[in-house]
């Protein structure tokens, strides 16, 4: 028997097929250029008989769903109701829910026996306290238009947190952890205990660190003086600020690995955006260690966050006063544990993988039903 773990966009279905007791892959695939989800699902059953998978064997279907509100704190089988209050949701993740939605209708159409679960990237940030997911802003903005902050990288930022307790052979709920998911998007998270007690990003994607597109944290005026000063709507200056800012805006691209040799050939533009994007993560990581009031573990994650010596050494160098050190050697050969022996804060390097984790939370809904 096997889990479907499905990862819907506006244009395109990324799946995962896993061995449902052992959670081996068993098939991967994004399928791009989709006239809709519908036409996404009949194309990933061709891609099944082509590559001989009997798909009468799928026990359950995971969805990634960017946007669970207030509404979801954990997996949920999807019925009718929870459908709805996706759909409800859809103010709050416009760009996103959508086409969660649309996979979601499309697997019920084609597969209608087969049990359905919701995985939400907001909902194991639900667990920060208020003072940390309100804003200072006027009650009735929280009690109309729900606006507060919400996170997102759950799922990410929950899995290495789990990896990480492995790896240290430590309880999770006995670790205080930073994880920084810092990939094309960058958020970090701060983990009291194993669960999320604050995280940088907000109601939205765009609050937070600086990222490959998105600008993060600015001072919210900019947005009304940029308004009057260019005659830029205010659609039009949003969309500046999540596609055309963040290292892209500094350094002309949003691929990391193409700043770093701009830097090595002596661009100005490419150092200052390098500068800028681990400032403001080492900016967090001391936010974090407050928090946190005691820290166990730094873990990196995501593209960058994986493959990059040079932000971990720019992100953790000097930090020695927190009990914070990075062993240069074990960084530059891509171990796992990079921190020197006297380090009190481990730094680990930890890949994510969302898939896995989707299935593992599929895996223990079908063990409790
Ligand atoms: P993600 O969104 O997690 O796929 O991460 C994308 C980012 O990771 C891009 O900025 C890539 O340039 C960056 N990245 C991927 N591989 C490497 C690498 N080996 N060194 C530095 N950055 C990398």
């Amino acid at each position: 028997m096997s889990i479907l773990v499905i990862n819907a966009g506006s244009s395109s279905i990324k799946y995962t097929l896993f061995d449902s007791a052992t959670l081996r892959v068993i098939d991967h695939a994004l399928i791009e250029e989709l006239r809709d989800h519908h036409h996404g699902f009949e194309l990933m059953q061709v891609q099944f008989q082509q590559h001989g998978i009997d798909i009468t064997q799928i026990n359950a279907i995971g969805h990634r769903v960017v946007h669970g509100g207030d509404k979801f704190h954990e997996p949920i089988l999807i019925d009718d109701s929870v459908l709805y209050e996706i759909t409800a949701l859809i103010p709050l993740a416009p760009l996103h829910n959508p086409a969660n939605i649309e996979g979601i209708i499309a697997a019920r159409t084609i597969a209608p026996n087969v049990p359905n679960f919701a995985i939400f990237d907001t909902a194991f940030h639900q667990t920060i306290p208020p003072h940390a997911y309100r804003y200072p802003l006027p009650q009735n903005w929280y009690e109309t238009y729900h606006v507060r902050r919400y996170g997102f990288h759950g799922t990410s930022h929950h899995y290495v947190s789990i990896q990480a307790s492995r790896i240290l052979e430590k309880p999770l709920d006995e670790l205080n952890l930073i994880t920084f998911h810092i990939g094309n998007g960058v958020s970090a998270c701060a983990i009291e205990k194993g669960k999320s007690i604050d995280t940088s990003m907000g109601m939205t994607p765009l609050e937070g660190l600086m990222m490959g597109t998105r600008c993060g944290n600015i001072d919210p005026s900019i947005i009304a003086y940029m308004v009057h000063q260019s005659g830029m709507s205010v659609e039009e200056i949003d969309t500046m600020l999540n596609k055309k800012s963040g290292l892209f805006a500094i350094a002309g691209t949003n691929d990391l690995r193409s700043i770093i040799e701009a830097k090595t050939n002596g661009d100005h533009h490419a150092a200052l955006a390098l500068d800028m994007f681990s400032y403001r993560l080492r900016k967090h990581l001391g936010e974090y260690m407050a928090v946190l009031r005691g820290v166990d573990a730094i873990v990196f994650t995501g593209g960058i966050g994986e493959h990059s010596p040079l932000i971990h050494e720019m992100v953790c160098n000097g930090l020695e006063h927190f009990g914070i050190e990075i062993d240069s050697d074990k960084n530059r050969k891509g171990e796992v544990q990079i921190h020197t022996e006297q380090s009190s804060v481990a730094l680990l390097v930890i890949p994510t993988d969302e898939e896995r984790q989707i299935a593992l939370y599929v895996q223990n809904k079908l063990k409790n039903m």
